[in-house]
C-alpha cells in the first residue's frame, strides 16, 4: 500500500475535534510512508489534512478540476497537484493513484465521493479498501440510513460489512494495511 484518497469537509466543522482529526491523518500518513492523495483544496479539513501531511515529511497529491479554480483556492504547496477536465476524470484518477480510500466528516461531497466508492465496490469495479472514520460518532445517521436500507431489504447485510471502521485516523490506518 502506497498511497490513500482521504475524502473530507472542505469546511473545518463546528467542533475543533474534527480539525484534530484532520491533521492526525495527515500527521499519519506521512510517518507511515504512505502518499495522501486528497482533492487539492485550500480550505477546511482538507487543508489542514494536507498541510500536517506537508509539515511532517509527507508525499501530498491533490486532484481538482479546472472549473473550481474561480471558486476554490487550490493548495500552492502540493507535491503534485493534477487538474482534469471533468468531475468524472477527477474521480476516476483519484481511484487510479490510490490503493484504499478513508472517509473523514464532510459534507455533501463527502457524501457523494463516499458511496460511490462504496458502489463502485459492490458492482465490483475496484476491490480496494475503504472506510469511515467515526469522529464524534458523526457517521450514526448514516449507520441508521444503512440499517433502515437493510431492514428494508435494499441492502444485503454481507455488502454492510465490506466498510471498514475506526474511530481515529491511526486505527483506520492500520486497519487499511492489514486489508
Ligand atoms: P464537502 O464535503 O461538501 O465539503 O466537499 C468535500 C469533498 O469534495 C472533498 O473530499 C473533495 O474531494 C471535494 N472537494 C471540495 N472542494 C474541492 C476542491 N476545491 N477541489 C477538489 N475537490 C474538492
Amino acid at each position: 500500500m502506497d498511497a490513500i484518497c482521504i475524502f473530507l469537509g472542505s469546511n473545518p466543522g463546528a467542533a475543533p475535534v474534527y480539525a484534530r482529526a484532520a491533521k492526525e491523518m495527515g500527521t499519519e500518513l506521512a510517518a507511515k510512508g504512505l502518499t495522501c492523495v486528497y482533492g487539492g483544496s485550500d480550505t477546511g479539513l482538507m487543508k489542514l489534512l494536507a498541510d500536517s501531511a506537508l509539515a511532517a515529511g509527507g508525499r501530498v497529491v491533490g486532484v481538482t478540476v479546472q472549473a473550481l479554480r474561480d471558486k476554490e483556492i487550490f493548495h500552492p504547496g502540493l507535491t503534485q497537484l493534477h487538474v482534469v477536465p471533468t468531475m468524472h476524470e477527477r474521480k476516476r484518477l483519484m481511484v487510479e493513484l490510490s490503493d484504499g480510500f478513508v472517509v473523514l466528516p464532510g459534507g455533501i461531497g463527502t457524501f457523494e465521493e463516499f458511496f460511490e466508492i462504496y458502489t463502485l465496490s459492490l458492482l465490483g469495479f475496484h476491490s480496494k479498501p475503504f472506510g469511515l472514520v467515526n469522529v464524534n460518532n458523526y457517521f450514526a445517521p448514516m449507520d441508521a440510513l444503512l440499517d433502515r436500507a437493510q431492514q428494508e431489504g435494499f441492502l444485503k447485510a454481507p455488502h454492510r460489512e465490506v466498510i471498514l471502521r475506526a474511530d481515529t485516523p491511526a486505527e483506520m490506518i492500520r486497519r487499511m494495511k492489514g486489508f
